[in-house]
């Protein structure tokens, strides 16, 4: 055999599934069956850390505790609990989806690959964790973190973004599901936390995890060079200022979809800058947020003029929390002492 075949043991999958049953955190969407409220985790969870997904959780499931609430809901009153926690496609994807469930489905989650493959939203890693989390199905499951994961494990030093080294990783990851259905949502669920706690990106605790024994790159000490990537993603470094403007008791907004980057959202007026442009004289402070592949250096001028033709909206501010703005606004409102101190963020 290659060195760079290596395999997995046979217990592999129980050794996992063993150790996440001692060491799993306790976290809301772990002590429910229902497929409806794993599935809305498992969306939230993309690309969204576990601390920063637990209240926004309990408020959606709080406020749309079926799928039949989720499908009647108004879009705009989804999106108003998916604020501030980004890739709003997400919230619109898990809208429509509900709707399909409710309508095509008799409003329950399909539970076959082909059909919840058929939902919006729903890619190939969604619904091996759905499936056999929610159902126990025997369904593989292969994000960024299990790519990392299983790549170090088996010692592959290729690079991770080549399609045959992911195909490769996929097979990995089928040929390990278990058949016993008692152990798999334990195994899905010990992966992800595996990923999670202790083959982490930077410094993977090794002493702590499970099948170090059966790791390549734990036993060449190659674990910070694994995986390999071949295109690094450039992220852009941009400026922009931000007006907050009052008028007696009203804030001025652009209006729904002024800014591209925000296309469901109202906005703070707001003047793109250029990287290497001087800094505004007068900003009153600055901030700054990321979207994608775009890190933004945020410049908030209080109570100046703003651009003539910028089509204002005024907000009382009782309506201030009721209205749909991106993260980075709703951050420079509470900013404000006199915000925070007549119109506090509806938790
Ligand atoms: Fe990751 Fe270390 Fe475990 Fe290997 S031994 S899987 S590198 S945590």
């Amino acid at each position: 055999m290659k060195k760079s075949q290596a395999s997995l043991p046979t217990n592999f999958a129980v050794l996992v599934a063993q150790w996440f049953s001692a060491h799993a955190r306790d976290l809301p969407w772990r002590k429910t069956t229902d497929p409806y409220k794993i599935w809305v985790s498992e969306i939230m969870l993309q690309q969204t850390t576990v601390a920063t997904v637990i209240p926004y959780y309990e408020r959606f499931i709080k406020r749309f505790p079926r799928v039949e609430d989720l499908a009647k809901s108004p879009e705009v009153q989804v999106l108003k609990f998916w604020e501030g926690l980004g890739y709003y496609s997400r919230a619109r994807n898990l809208h429509r989806a509900s709707q399909m469930v409710v309508n095509d489905f008799g409003g329950k989650i399909p539970e076959s690959r082909d059909q919840i493959l058929q939902l919006p939203g729903i890619g190939a890693y969604s619904a091996g964790s759905i499936l056999s989390i929610a159902f126990r199905k025997s369904e593989a499951a292969l994000d960024g973190n299990l790519i990392r994961v299983y790549s170090r494990l088996l010692g592959i030093r290729k690079p991770v973004d080549e399609s045959a080294v992911i195909r490769r990783l996929w097979g990995v990851a089928r040929s390990q599901v278990p058949s016993d259905v008692l152990i798999i949502r334990e195994f899905t669920e010990g992966m992800m936390e595996l990923g999670a706690l202790v083959c982490t990106p930077k410094n993977p605790q090794c002493s702590q995890c499970p099948v170090a024994q059966f790791c390549r790159a734990n036993e060449k000490g190659i674990q910070s060079e694994i995986p390999i990537k071949n295109k690094r993603m450039n992220r852009k470094k941009l400026r922009e200022t931000v007006f907050v403007r009052r008028r007696g008791d009203h804030w001025g907004f652009l209006e729904k979809g002024a800014d591209p980057k925000f296309p469901h959202f109202q906005r703070l007026p707001f003047r793109s800058l250029k990287i290497d442009s001087r800094v505004p004289k007068h900003f009153t402070f600055k901030t700054k947020y990321s979207v994608t592949d775009r890190d933004f250096e945020v410049f908030v001028v209080v109570g100046t003029a703003i651009r003539k033709d910028a089509k204002m909206v005024w907000v009382p501010t009782e309506e201030l929390s009721n209205i749909l703005l991106p993260a980075v606004d709703r951050k420079i409102l509470r900013h404000l002492q006199d915000y925070s101190s007549v119109c506090k963020f509806k938790k």
